[in-house]
């Protein structure tokens, strides 16, 4: 036993080191993964290694999980149909920059260092690889993973982080040599934690996987080749089909590709009630519109909670109401539509919708019963670019019975 923990990988020895260790309850929900699942998986593979196409992505495919391949299109020119075929069973390809700049520290990456490049000349060539990738394979990437786990360009008192690039460009970034799986409620899509998954068994990560699953998080893990001879930077073939039987045996992981998975974070996570700072900002979809679901809002005050099985705040009394941030990139007009609920009986109560300094008042009508949701449209409000706060409260705080319960408010840009 002792020399099977001395022959762990160092990273998976930190993790034991670090994680196992007895906790403080925040008293924080479990994580809405879909359909009762537990935690989530996702096993992704950069440089767009040949031994991807020849070994790993046809076990894959006999055990149904679906990888993220993050490729550069200049090597996925050599092997397109392979590629395209991989795309047709479902794996996601995402972006790794065109050239794969790393930190000058390594000899091979001098020509192409991270210290030589800037803001501009990364947002430049990102844009690039994606239109590339569009234009080869018809998709285009929504998720990124950092070349080397490095996130940042320049030296020194210029170095700045990339990541809000990413941020703006795609859905997700993901790093490499990470110590910990992520946590959806408060992992940064623009940094999402990748374990090393190259050169190791499987029962290796075993414990990890059990951390993930104890917590309900998300493990990312990361490999390179796939070769059968277990060369260096190689996810073991053994290792692969080991964690498609595991997979395929355990109804509580939910096993995806990255994008799926970060895309339902983006829009499912509940930053609500149960912590104590403030909602993340919410970012406008690709239109500009804001989609704010009550399980990215806070409820506030002595009544409210969130209703999961709804996907709806309820139990509001006139002293509570939902808070959002947001941060719009353009200024413009936006219609505002709330989604919402309340019997005949509770309808009636005058509700404020705010944004910054402007409101709008009005009557709240019954929508037929507590359990039908229905559209209505509030008005349309000139909001400028920056950060917001959004609240939606009752206007008469010493109303006697239920406000109603909100599903959505949705910002159209007009
Ligand atoms: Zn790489």
């Amino acid at each position: 036993m002792k020399n099977k923990i001395m022959n762990l990988p160092i990273n998976i020895l930190l993790f034991l080191f670090l994680f196992q260790v007895p906790e403080i309850s925040l008293g924080q929900e479990n994580f809405p993964w879909p359909e009762g699942k537990k935690f989530a998986i996702s096993l992704s593979f950069d440089d767009s290694r040949k031994s991807n196409l020849d070994y790993g992505i046809p076990i894959l495919n006999q055990y149904g999980v679906k990888g993220t391949f993050y490729v550069h299109p200049q090597v996925v020119k050599e092997n397109l149909k392979e590629w395209k075929d991989a795309i047709l069973k479902g794996h996601e390809i995402g972006n790794h920059t065109l050239v794969h700049p790393c930190s000058e520290n390594f000899i091979w990456s001098r020509n192409k260092s991270l210290e030589e490049y800037s803001l501009e000349s990364m947002r430049e060539e990102l844009e690039q690889a994606s239109q590339q990738i569009y234009e080869l394979l018809g998709v285009k990437p929504i998720s990124f993973a950092f070349t080397c786990g490095q996130t940042y360009v320049g030296r020194g008192a210029g170095k700045r982080s990339y990541a809000p690039l990413i941020a703006d460009l795609f859905v997700s970034g993901r790093g490499w040599l990470n110590e910990a799986p992520a946590d959806p409620y408060y992992l940064d899509l623009a940094e999402v934690n990748g374990m090393k998954m190259d050169d190791i068994d499987f029962e290796d990560i075993l414990p990890v996987i059990n951390y993930a699953r104890e917590k309900n998080l998300w493990l990312v893990l990361v490999g390179h080749d796939t070769k059968p001879d277990n060369s260096e930077q190689t996810t073991r073939l053994k290792f692969l089909e080991d964690m498609g039987k595991y997979i395929n045996e355990h109804s509580d992981i939910w096993s995806a590709t990255v994008g799926e998975i970060a895309r339902y974070v983006q829009t499912t996570r509940t930053n609500g009630r149960k912590i104590n700072h403030e909602p993340l900002p919410i970012q406008s979809d690709a239109d500009g519109n804001f989609v704010l679901k009550a399980s990215l809002g806070k409820g506030d005050g002595p009544k409210i909670e969130y209703m999961p099985e709804w996907k709806a705040y309820g139990w509001w009394t006139s002293r509570d109401s939902v808070v959002w941030n947001i941060d719009v990139r353009k200024s413009g007009k936006y219609l505002i539509e709330l989604e919402w609920s309340i019997s005949d009986e509770e309808a009636g109560k005058p509700m404020v919708f705010q944004i910054g300094e402007k409101q709008i008042i009005k009557t709240i009508h019954s929508s037929g019963s507590w359990e039908t949701f229905k559209k209505i449209q509030l008005g349309i409000l000139d909001i400028t670019k920056g950060k917001h706060k959004v609240i939606v409260k009752p206007k008469d705080q010493n109303a006697k019975g239920h406000f109603m319960d909100l599903k959505t408010l949705n910002l159209i840009r007009q």
